[in-house]
């Protein structure tokens, strides 16, 4: 991947390891395009994700990860049906490992980071942030909307279909995490 980006652009790939062992410090905009996952679950507001990443060799001698993504994305209410927009917020701690037999070797406060060759995917791991922080229903404040018309015809089905996308994700997205991507 090219990475001829504005300086406040996050690279697309990063050596995990190499960064951990410099101390090297990341923030920057991930381009929204390049989120497409979360953008079929929920429209990304243009140009408003943002993350801090710190690498280091912490005190056990692993590779970490500690960083923070923050974004905006368009969800439908579940009340009213109508557009509302959340911001999500994530903070994560990851240590890296290079085989998932080594993840059992991680201190408990790391989630495992599978990191199986010398460019790891970036967007690829702030994106599963992202997802993870989305809620399982989404609503305007109390009183803010009426109910819409949920039981006619069509609409019954896609706010199913909705609740259906909301309640497995979690755990497609954990799987996700588990497997080299
Ligand atoms: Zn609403």
């Amino acid at each position: 991947m090219p990475i001829v980006t504005p300086e406040s652009s996050l690279p697309h790939t990063v050596d995990v390891f190499k960064l951990a062992v410099q101390g090297a410090s990341l923030s920057g905009q991930i381009e929204t395009a390049h989120l497409s996952r979360l953008g079929e679950v929920a429209p990304v507001v243009p140009d408003s994700v943002h993350a801090e990443l710190e690498f280091f060799i912490g005190d056990e001698g692993f590779a970490e990860v500690s960083g923070s993504v923050r974004g905006e994305v368009s969800l439908s209410c579940q009340r009213c049906l109508g557009q509302l927009s959340q911001v999500l917020n994530g903070k994560f701690t990851l240590g890296a490992v290079r085989k998932d037999e080594d993840a059992v070797g991680l201190p408990r406060r790391l989630d495992p980071w599978l990191v199986d060759s010398e460019s790891s995917d970036l967007h690829a791991l702030i994106e599963d942030e992202l997802l993870l922080n989305l809620p399982i229903v989404a609503l305007h404040p109390s009183g803010a909307c009426e109910p819409g018309l949920r039981f006619s015809f069509g609409e019954d089905e896609s706010n199913v279909a909705g609740k259906e996308a909301g309640k497995d994700n979690p755990f497609q997205i954990l799987e996700q995490l588990k497997k080299p991507s």
